[in-house]
């Protein structure tokens, strides 16, 4: 098997080339990210990963041996395995919220306060391997390859690095998006625990946890940089700027 350092380095490069450039020419909010935490960011990704190759590909290989299931390979199994760990996903994220054990390690992800793309990164070892390995199950229960898997998770880990990213996009329920992702990360008690999915917004709509409010998020023009999104008929003279996408959650309401 290639050497995961090596190729979580070039990963971590390719998001650099991609997202810095992005965020440096169409941010959505005008504040940046500190020093400290993109380093957490860049360092939590090379760790988390490295854990992963040596506990969650053992966990599922193991699973995936124990189940004997024939080798599949086709793009219809692919694209199953990808929703299928898409709505396990959801699940798992949707417990790191309610199960107060769970939240201990998922709230260092919501400690962010100017979210960038690193911070999708920010994850304690313990949410990336449970959250890794839960995605990986409906594959490994229908055979598909370790290699196969792994393309899943680093298609997944490249999404969730885009929904971080300090960028003003929106696909509406169709996909989820960095504006969809940010109301996830409110500061707002009102975006408590909504907005859950990680590629799918179907599953908020179908499970009752879709927040609307990045839907009629509209631009607000600043004096002192660029523009912000801001929900309609909030503008940030009431609400600090940049808590409204981007705030840290405090207060953990996961009840
Ligand atoms: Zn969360
Ligand atoms: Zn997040």
């Amino acid at each position: 098997m290639f050497s995961t350092l090596p190729a979580t380095l070039v990963f971590l490069m390719m998001m650099a080339g991609l997202f810095v450039p992005l965020e440096a020419f169409f941010p959505a909010r005008s504040t940046k990210p500190s020093r400290r935490a993109m380093a957490m960011g860049a360092g939590l990704l090379v760790l988390n990963t490295l854990l992963m190759q040596w506990l969650g590909v053992p966990v599922l290989s193991a699973l995936g041996a124990v189940v004997t299931a024939p080798a599949t390979r086709s793009l219809g199994v692919m694209v199953f395995v990808f929703v299928a760990a898409d709505l396990v996903g959801y699940f798992i994220h949707r417990a790191m919220h309610r199960v107060p054990f769970l939240w201990r390690f998922h709230k260092l992800h919501h400690e962010a306060t100017e979210l960038s793309w690193l911070d999708a990164w920010r994850q304690h070892p313990v949410d990336f391997v449970l959250h890794g390995i839960a995605v990986g199950v409906p594959g490994a229960l229908l055979g598909a390859s370790l290699s196969d898997l792994a393309s899943v998770v680093v298609l997944r880990k490249a999404f969730t690095t885009f929904l971080h990213a300090n960028v003003k996009v929106s696909f509406g329920l169709v996909l989820a998006s960095p504006v969809f992702h940010g109301v996830h990360h409110s500061a707002d008690p009102r975006d408590y625990d909504t907005n859950f999915a990680g590629t799918f917004p179907l599953w908020d709509v179908l499970f009752a946890t879709e927040h609307e409010r990045h839907r009629r998020l509209v631009e607000e023009p600043r004096p002192d940089g660029p523009a912000v999104l801001v929900p309609e008929g909030e503008g940030t003279a009431s609400q600090p700027e940049d808590q409204v996408l981007a705030g840290a959650r405090l207060e953990p309401q996961h009840h």
